[in-house]
């Protein structure tokens, strides 16, 4: 089976073949594909931006596509960022630009709770344009200072509950462990093999 990751963000990939233990040359990244047309992610939830991502690259490159749309929602942010996580502080913000917006609006809102979590949303589509969804979660809470250097986005400021460092100062094993990341694709590893079956439509 050959397999694309609908993804240019090269801590993503890394986490991605880390967790389905893939071998460094398979699957192809976008990175093998340059003229893949860059996909919009204008969609309301998780699952419209993973779908669009998919579909496209599967169709762009023939292959089956893997896309994750994932973020954080903060209950005392009514679930900001969502959908924006990456792109919170703006167009082209950087993690730390990110991370010191979020603690900000929440220091605004010293009442409103700091419960959170990450959530992904990975998509499986085919040139055909079959779709199956493997999702995953972690709740936790965000702390008030940034902590570690592990990982990316938020990391540095979101604690998973049961435990009392963030995920930038976990090893990335334990991370990977819990992650809604981690989580979607042992669903999806332990699927896949069922997506491939003819003229089956696998929704999870
Ligand atoms: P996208 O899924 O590439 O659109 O971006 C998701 C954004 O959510 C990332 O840029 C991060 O800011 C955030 N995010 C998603 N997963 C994680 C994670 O595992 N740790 C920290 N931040 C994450």
């Amino acid at each position: 089976m050959k397999l694309v990751i609908a993804t240019r963000n090269h801590k993503k990939m890394e986490e991605i073949r880390r967790i389905l233990a893939l071998p460094e040359n398979d699957p192809f990244s976008l990175d093998d594909f340059p003229g893949c047309p860059e996909v919009i992610e204008d969609g309301r939830t998780f699952a419209e931006n993973a779908d669009k991502k998919a579909l496209a690259v599967a169709r762009f490159t023939g292959l089956t596509a893997l896309a994750d749309d994932s973020g954080l929602v903060v209950d005392g942010l009514n679930g900001a960022p969502g959908v924006f996580s990456a792109r919170y502080a703006g167009e082209g913000a950087s993690d730390a630009q990110n991370v010191s917006k979020l603690l900000d609006e929440l220091s605004a809102r010293p009442d409103a709770p700091r419960t959170a979590r990450f959530e992904c949303v990975l998509s499986l589509a085919d040139p055909d344009g079959r779709t199956a969804h493997f999702t995953g979660t972690v709740e936790g809470h965000i702390t008030n200072h940034p902590m570690g250097h592990n990982g990316f986005g938020y990391d540095p400021i979101f604690i998973p509950n049961g435990h009392d460092v963030t995920f930038a100062l976990m090893p990335a094993a334990d991370k990977d462990a819990m992650s809604h990341r981690g989580r979607a694709l042992a669903a999806l590893a332990r699927n896949i093999n069922t997506f491939f079956e003819p003229k089956n439509s696998l929704v999870q």
